[in-house]
């Protein structure tokens, strides 16, 4: 059994992420730190969390929870999750996000929901568990649908609020509480677009750490009704022409498989 909140010996080479915040530390814009405990630039860990998160080349990768605006690991920067994505590096990225929603999770979790007592760390899987009412918390994940629309030869694309500007990406939202996830993309494509589709086929899903979500993708056909972007939730959207799209978002996002997808489905 992994005891999730041991440390490694002080010659074991080892991946370190880590967070403070939303942010990971790293050094040269996107570099993790990796080394042994004994020759890396980071203070003592006696007050920090420091908990096992998995493997990457076959070497152990720990947490480390630092404060927010910790200059103890000055000899880094800390920087947006958001920078491993664009480096291209799924991988690393993937176990950057699983680290980010640990330290979320243990920072928020510190205090019983149901009775309000200190709440304790289990050891051998990620939980916090109290001892006062058994009330026991897991890392929330929230399920989100995305899809990709075409219409003949078109797909629906749209820019998001909080896309960079110039950015189109397919349509996404949270499934809410008692929904399937194809009732979801229903309901989610009818509120953003105004329109009805059909042949809903799921695709693959991607965990996404802004902040805990679980992107579950599917394709889906135009089947009726005109498009109504709706103003609250989007800037911009239309169909465009396959051969024809705007920047849309890069390799290794579940967007950009999912468009790929609808698209060489369409080119058959
Ligand atoms: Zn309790």
């Amino acid at each position: 059994m992994v005891k999730l909140y041991s440390r490694p010996a002080f010659d074991e080479p080892a991946w370190w992420f880590v967070i403070s915040a939303d942010q990971i530390l790293t050094f040269n814009d996107t570099q993790l730190p990796f080394g042994c405990l004994g020759e890396l630039p980071f203070p003592a860990l006696d007050d920090y969390p420091v908990v096992q998160l998995g493997e990457l080349r076959e070497r152990t990768c720990y947490l480390i929870i630092a404060d927010y605006l910790d200059d103890n690991f000055d000899a880094g920067e800390f920087k947006p999750l958001r920078n491993l994505l664009d480096a291209g590096d799924m991988e690393k990225f993937a176990l950057a996000g699983r680290a980010r929603q640990f330290s979320d999770f243990l920072s928020t979790h510190r205090f019983c929901g149901r009775c309000g007592t200190r709440m304790q760390a289990v050891d051998w899987e990620l939980a916090m568990h109290c001892h006062q009412c058994q009330h026991r918390c897991y890392p929330r994940v929230s399920p989100c649908i995305i899809v990709a629309i075409t219409k003949g030869e078109k797909l629906l694309l749209a820019q998001g609020k909080r896309h960079k500007p110039g950015m189109y990406s397919i349509l996404a939202g949270f499934v809410e509480a008692g929904e399937t996830l194809e009732q979801a993309v229903e309901r989610e494509v009818h509120e953003e677009a105004g329109i009805q589709v059909k042949n809903i086929q799921y695709q693959l899903s991607q965990p996404w750490p802004f902040p805990h979500s679980l992107m579950a993708g599917f394709t889906a056909e135009w089947a009726a009704g005109d498009l109504h972007i709706d103003p609250h939730e989007l800037v911009t959207g239309d169909w465009f022409s396959v051969d024809q799209l705007p920047a849309i978002p890069p390799p290794g996002t579940i967007a950009r498989t999912l468009i790929e997808k609808a698209i060489g489905k369409e080119k058959q």
